[in-house]
């Protein structure tokens, strides 16, 4: 079954007795036993719900992986895969990542005796040389956020493979219609599903998938014993949401390409970074292991006040700090998602205050062009 296909039907053969073409919605917290002291398969809701259980089938199918597991949101499904370890572990993050994610290494694991370092993971060299013997997980995003850095998945997957290292792989910005990085040996995917996968900026969820029976059997653990799991409603929306991604992210990458180029284009404009440009520097490693650019991009203008300018000028395009939706969307990293770095620490990112990033959603390109000439025209013209 190609992938297109995959995204209608995954998760459909579950459907109940009625025959109800759309997933029941399962909002029931307790199941009733026929025995009192035996259980049928569902028991209470934090352990499993059926309407969930579909659609951690869904995802698992969807990303080549054989258990999956939905939570509360994307930092819900974040903070279990990485309180997997525990004291004296050590787990290498990539520098560029959610800037909640990067709050969870530099403040939260800590606290539990977890050591994190940070490395720019688009290098390989910077990730074996901050390896440890007590190095137990690498966590990164490939195109990472905001920069659209590349990570090689196989290169690192085979590294991390010979040193007995998890690696953990945030698939947010592709989602798994555009790339399965468990196919190129990495461990454990993470989602924050909020975004393509649920599409429409109106659902909260995390997903984790997982081929290997051990972790997921940890990650299960965690899941009930934690209890950040997704609501019945909110496992019918984001599977609603998936049901329409091949068309979403096609349009949406469709778009972002064209503006991409167009960008380039444009006077005031400093840089522009899409992994899909042809000076992007990890192009070539993204083509062989996805199989499109995506919807998100980021651009440079001269300087911070500049930049906040010209995003107060948008008219169209909605300021708000969240991602793959169906409208587009702006924001300045270094002021909101990426605020915990410091100005250092963002300065050695280079999530800088100059640094714009869009979501680009489904209006028709030509819209998104006027609005950003006329916010542009409008930092020009003072
Ligand atoms: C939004 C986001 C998260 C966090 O997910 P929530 O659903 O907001 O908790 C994690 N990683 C990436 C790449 C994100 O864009």
């Amino acid at each position: 079954m190609k992938k297109g296909t995959r995204l209608i039907h995954s998760g459909s053969e579950t459907s109940d007795q009625t025959g109800a073409v759309s997933t029941p919605i399962y909002q029931s917290v307790v199941f009733a036993q026929t025995d009192a002291t035996t259980y049928g398969q569902w028991v209470y809701s934090r352990n499993g719900n059926p309407t969930r259980a579909i659609l951690e089938k869904t995802i698992a199918d969807l990303e080549g992986g054989e258990s999956g597991f939905a939570f509360s949101s994307g930092m819900a499904a974040i903070s279990v895969s990485l309180l997997l370890f525990g004291v004296g572990d050590h787990i290498i993050m990539s520098r560029d990542v959610y800037g909640g994610t990067y709050r969870i290494g530099q403040e939260l694991l800590p606290r539990y005796g977890i050591e994190v370092g940070f490395v720019d993971a688009a290098d390989i060299k910077q990730i074996e040389g901050s390896t440890r013997p007590n190095t137990k997980a690498l966590y990164f995003e490939t195109p990472s956020n905001p920069l659209m850095k590349i990570t090689d998945l196989r290169r690192t997957a085979a590294w991390a493979q010979e040193h007995g290292i998890i690696t953990i792989c945030d698939n947010t910005f592709m989602s798994p219609y555009l790339q399965r990085p468990l196919a190129s040996g990495i461990d454990i995917v993470v989602h924050s599903a909020t975004k393509y996968l649920g599409g429409h900026s109106d659902c909260l969820a995390g997903l984790v998938v997982t081929s290997n029976k051990e972790l997921a059997e940890r990650v299960k653990f965690m899941q009930s014993t934690l209890g950040a799991v997704l609501g019945p409603q909110d496992s019918w929306l984001i599977m609603r949401g998936i049901k329409t991604l091949k068309v979403r992210m096609e349009q949406q990458q469709y778009t972002a390409a064209l503006l991409a180029e167009w960008l380039g284009t444009q006077p005031g404009i400093a840089e522009v970074i899409y992994p899909g440009l042809p000076g992007h520097p990890g192009r070539d490693i993204h083509l062989s292991q996805a199989d499109g650019f995506g919807g998100m991009l980021a651009f440079r203008l001269k300087d911070g006040e500049t930049a906040r300018r010209f995003v107060n000028g948008l008219r169209l395009i909605t300021i708000a700090s969240s991602l793959g939706g169906v409208e587009s969307l702006v924001s300045i990293p270094s002021a909101i998602s990426h605020s915990s770095l410091t100005g250092e620490q963002g300065q050695q990112a280079g999530v800088t205050p100059e640094l714009v990033r869009i979501s680009v959603g489904l209006e028709d390109p030509e819209d998104l062009k006027a609005d950003i000439s006329q916010a542009l025209q409008s930092i020009r013209g003072t």
